[in-house]
């Protein structure tokens, strides 16, 4: 494989590709680092991911992982979502090119089961039997999925006031649901407890975190490969930790590093909930650290209040020229509106946020009308329906013209 060991983010000390997560000199986070060969025929390297299969696994190159390239190792497969041209949503915003990115088309609906995939994958190669995690809800569900899929048992940490839909949608798949008397920080305080004892546990974004990091590289290479091989010069991206919004950023780059596409990182704008934006506020207050918050937004899956990227998002969205913004939960609701109004694309509160931040964007005129926009969705609307409920009109008619006609009474309908 590519990837050669893990560093240390802030003094660089490597370590071997085990299941480490933190620097034991610095406590700093672990990222995997690669070795790539210089690429001599990129035409051949396309054409090669090409008639890879339909899901991350086309990546392999790309990602930490051992052995020939595995079709479809965990089961599941993650990713080859659309990436699809909103020409009406772009209108309704007055932006020339924009491209929604639909991870909700995910095997479990949201776009963690990229992560889940490589961060399983990683732990199935270092020997691991059980899987577990800490989650805002998503992630919930897809390392159930995953756990069902493999055959492994699973634990899976959720606060305990989660979406009912989440809850189920994790139950379902005969997971050990463990909901935590608390917020996300508690759960994830908790479980990195738990993972000093757990020997033979792999907490897929705890003791696993780096190789998991990875799988959100795949979300920037499929911009890339669909859009021709070519770069998008502005991506708005949903932060809860931070790990997508810095690791697409990571994708784009190492595929610029390596000579796969041409240009540069696009201009990265990271989206939060005003409920839970502690990056979104160093942003604004000029600060290089987040200060921790206590979350209380509808767009419960970014609901962490300490996130462990929030220095690196802060680095990104500045160094491209970028922004973190915040909107509120009534603009999350029309953002959720607004993208199925003009797309056809139901997203969940993580979505809504996305959308709205983009309508600021546009609003405030930042968005150059020649740029190329890609708005990234991670997750399905089905999964967060108590936030559009009482939002909508219905007509309720008995089964007859008559009545019909008369519910669409002064409105020409059929006339
Ligand atoms: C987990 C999640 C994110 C972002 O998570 P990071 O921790 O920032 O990587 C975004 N959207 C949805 C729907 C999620 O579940
Ligand atoms: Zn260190």
């Amino acid at each position: 494989m590519a990837a050669t060991q893990l560093i240390c983010r802030e003094c660089a000390t490597e370590y071997p590709l085990e299941a480490r997560y933190v620097c034991s000199k610095c406590f700093g986070p672990l990222e995997v680092f690669y070795e790539h060969e210089p690429v001599t025929d990129v035409g051949s390297l396309r054409r090669r991911i090409q008639s890879g299969p339909q899901n991350i696994w086309r990546y392999h190159d790309f990602l930490p992982l051992e052995g020939p390239q595995p079709r479809t190792p965990t089961g599941l497969a993650a990713g080859c979502t659309p990436l699809v041209r909103a020409d009406r949503l772009a209108e309704r915003l007055g932006l020339g090119e924009v491209w929604v990115k639909n991870d909700a088309a995910n095997p479990t609906h949201s776009f963690k089961d990229r992560v889940v995939s490589v961060a399983v994958t990683r732990a199935r190669e270092l020997g691991f039997d059980t899987l577990a995690c800490a989650s805002t809800g998503n992630l919930a569900n897809s390392v159930a999925a995953h756990g069902a899929a493999l055959g492994m048992d699973s634990y899976v940490l959720i606060p305990a006031d989660l979406e009912e839909q989440k809850q189920l949608a994790t139950a379902i798949y005969g997971t050990n649901l463990v909901k935590v008397r608390g917020n996300y920080d508690d759960v994830n305080r908790l479980c990195t407890e738990l993972s000093g004892d757990r020997e033979n546990w792999a907490f897929v974004n705890i003791n696993m975190r780096p190789y998991y990091a990875e799988g959100s590289k795949t979300v920037a290479f499929e911009i890339a490969e669909q859009l021709g091989w070519e770069l998008p010069d502005r991506c708005v991206v949903p932060i809860a930790s931070g790990s997508l919004f810095t690791k697409i950023a990571k994708g784009f780059a190492e595929w610029i590093d390596v000579g796969l596409i041409d240009g540069e990182i696009p201009t990265m704008n990271g989206s939060q909930a005003l409920g839970c934006s502690p990056v979104a506020t160093a942003f604004e207050q000029d600060k290089d650290v987040c200060r921790p918050v206590k979350p209380d937004t509808i767009a419960k899956s970014l609901a962490i209040g300490n996130p462990a990227d929030g220095p690196y998002a802060l680095d990104l969205a500045r160094s491209t020229g970028g922004s973190i913004d915040s909107v509120s939960d009534q603009e999350i609701r029309d953002g959720i509106r607004l993208l199925a109004e003009t797309t056809g694309i139901f997203t969940e509160t993580a979505g809504g946020v996305t959308t709205a931040v983009l309508a600021k964007l546009a609003g405030r005129g930042d968005i150059g009308s020649d740029e190329r926009v890609v708005l990234v969705i991670t997750g399905d609307g089905l999964k967060t329906l108590d936030a559009v409920r009482d939002s909508f009109h219905a007509y309720e008619v008995d089964a007859s013209i008559e009545s019909f006609e008369a519910a669409f009474a002064g409105q020409g309908v059929g006339a």
